[in-house]
């Protein structure tokens, strides 16, 4: 089980018992997925499954909100923390809804970056009080519904991306009699590391440049409204791996803001964007897909850091904003999914050599005589060099499929023989390098990357897979995993490993036969739900929410239906009802015709309006 790592990276939600399963902890209770999965199959749901675990996120608010306390109590400072959670970064319904009952003992409240974001969470917090935080662009309708969210008791700042948002603001304002709450996003110098550092610096397309800064403290001035500028806002960028960048970026901030307070702004509020990195590998460490921090020495950082400044302005202590998004909800949801086949890269049933076996296969067979330590390089030549010519021999007619296919096996049977002489070597000859994963097998998952891990594909983001049983066997195969797009990139050839950031191969068990394998990919809850796209109509998954309870049992709390192949089509355009009509007549064609029987029509269009309704992944039986 230790070669999967969970302790390195499961954030304490994730732990295996002494039957070899993986289970789901929160404070109190601990479940095995495998129950659940059987909960899933019992409620004839089919794989692939996102599940969502309830009090993982639950948790993850506690703990954020709960450090951030602690170090405003241990560091003496004079204000509060208030978190607002990024809605881009997962929007389900179910899942918004969660964090708005989960946060309301904290006043938590939510960032949007649009009309249709802004909507969602109007009609989803209830909490008064809670911060409502609007980047992004804004147009009047966007700004009223703005000022009527402070109307009805929330907390809700414009945040000022361009300096022409503030006249619309102004208008509005004036125009419905409500006071406006302003803040300014500045553009922060502070480079930091990992995927997404682009956000800061010079040519960072958010934020205000200090003359455009200037221009807006002027314009407020002139219009008598300096004193609705309560908000300073900066995003250094997400999963930002190192805390010495956030802290330089934490100083910087301050910096604005008490220049700010100087010219006559009315400053409570520091916002400091998200960032907040979730160790995606175990490895804490500074690669992009880590971080080299806890949540607590994030938290005391950030609480001190704006401490110590103020204190040297003689500024009063705002009150902290972050805008965690990652770090709230990648542990609560995992894709769980089973395998429907291997394919591996093995010599099968190679037969004696006869008497008159063709030539090129005698050469390969005398490597084996030959290979050992001092010659691994030369039989490492020899074997690509003898079916290079055998390809070629087929090629021309020379030699047949079955001469080919020993010659195949033969090749394999070498490369296995020098990948097990290369194990044992101190060093690896650079040409070999990368041999035992070019022998790895394929194992082939329901699931589609495009849909449901979509980062892997488009920025090579890692997540922690894994199998969620049989741990307390030894994996004997070394993979890579295949989706069931039939896209070559639809697969996952580089899996995280704590001590040197990632690796080619997944350890996995052998497929036992009538038995299903499932896997886990896990810290999936940010950002792969709304970026998944439909790649070879591949839909969304069922998506099953649990509550753990304390005895060991859970609640299904929810159960949302993936796509049918009706609802993928639709959203191409199709008309499901006109394609049946159009098959019928297809078929009713055929029936004249004398192609098939009146019965086997019925039986067609009875399998099509089943596929129809269907899900979009492999079904065992689909009716
Ligand atoms: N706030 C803003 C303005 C962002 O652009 C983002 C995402 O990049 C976030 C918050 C969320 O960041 P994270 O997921 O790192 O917490």
């Amino acid at each position: 089980a230790e070669l999967y790592s969970v302790e390195r990276w499961g954030n304490d939600y994730f732990g295996y018992n002494q039957d070899g399963f993986v289970t789901a902890k929160t404070l109190n209770t601990e479940v095995p997925l495998m129950d659940i999965v059987q909960g899933i199959a019992e409620r004839d749901l089919s794989m692939p499954v996102l599940l969502r675990i309830e009090n993982i996120l639950d948790a993850q608010l506690f703990r954020l909100n709960e450090a951030f306390a602690r170090a405003i109590n241990v560091c003496g400072y004079q204000n509060k923390y208030r978190g607002v959670y990024p809605i881009k970064v997962n929007q389900q319904a179910q899942v918004v809804e969660e964090i708005a009952a989960f946060g309301a003992r904290y006043q938590h409240g939510f960032e949007v970056g649009s009309k249709a974001e802004m909507i969602a969470v109007l009609a989803t917090l209830e909490e008064p009080g809670s911060l409502i935080v609007c980047n992004g662009y804004k147009d009047p309708e966007f700004v009223e519904l703005g000022l009527h969210a402070n109307k009805v008791g929330f907390n809700c700042f414009f945040v000022l991306e361009t300096p022409s948002e503030l006249p619309i603001i102004i208008e509005r304002s004036k125009a419905l009699g409500i006071r406006p709450r302003i803040g300014v996003r500045v553009k922060m110098t502070t480079k930091v590391s990992g995927h997404w550092n682009t956000t800061s610096g010079d040519r960072g397309v958010f934020g205000l440049s200090t003359t455009q800064l200037i221009d807006v403290v002027d314009e407020l001035k002139q219009n008598d409204m300096l004193d609705c500028l309560e908000l300073l806002h900066c995003h250094l960028g997400s999963q930002i791996p190192n805390i010495r960048e956030i802290r330089s970026g934490v100083v910087e901030a301050c910096r604005f803001y008490a220049d700010l307070i100087k010219e006559g702004a009315a400053l409570s509020y520091i916002d400091l964007g998200g960032g907040l990195a979730v160790d995606y590998t175990g490895a804490r460490s500074t690669d992009g897909q880590s971080r080299n921090y806890s949540l607590e020495e994030y938290c005391e950082d950030i609480v001190d850091s704006i401490k110590t400044t103020m204190d040297q302005y003689g500024i009063a202590h705002p009150t902290i904003v972050t805008e965690s998004g990652r770090a709230t909800v990648a542990y609560s949801s995992m894709l769980l999914f089973n395998i429907l086949d291997v394919n591996t890269f093995e010599p099968t049933n190679l037969p004696e050599q006869t008497e008159n076996e063709h030539q090129q296969l005698r050469h390969m067979r005398d490597i084996l005589t030959y290979l050992r330590p001092q010659r691994v390089q030369e039989c490492f030549n020899d074997a690509h060099f003898h079916r290079q010519e055998i390809r070629e021999l087929f090629k021309r007619g020379q030699i047949d499929l079955r001469t080919r296919s020993i010659a195949e096996n033969l090749f394999l049977d070498i490369l296995h023989k020098i990948a097990d002489i290369l194990d044992q070597m101190p060093r690896i000859p650079s040409d070999m390098e990368g041999l035992r994963e070019s022998l790895a097998d394929i194992y082939y998952g329901n699931f589609s990357l495009f849909q449901s891990l979509p980062d892997i594909w488009a920025i090579e983001q890692l997540f922690p897979v894994m199998p969620i049983h049989r741990l307390d066997e030894e994996p004997t195969r070394q993979a890579v995993l295949a989706d069931i797009t039939c896209d070559c990139d639809g697969k996952i050839d580089r899996f995280i490993d704590p001590w040197t950031g990632a690796k080619n191969t997944l350890p996995l068990h052998e497929l036992k036969r009538g038995e299903d394998y499932y896997l886990g990919v896990f810290l999936v809850g940010a950002y792969q739900e709304t970026l998944g796209d439909l790649h070879n109509l591949f839909g969304d998954t069922h998506v099953v929410s649990v509550r753990l309870n304390s005895d060991g049992s859970y609640d299904f709390v929810k159960e949302i239906q993936g796509d049918t192949i009706a609802d993928v089509l639709s959203y191409v355009e199709y008309q499901p009802k006109e394609m049946l009509e159009r098959y019928r007549k297809t078929a009713e064609r055929a029936v004249r015709e004398g192609r098939i029987t009146v019965r086997e029509r019925q039986q067609m269009m009875k399998a099509f309006n089943a596929s129809m309704q269907g899900y979009t992944y492999y079904e065992e039986e689909h009716y």
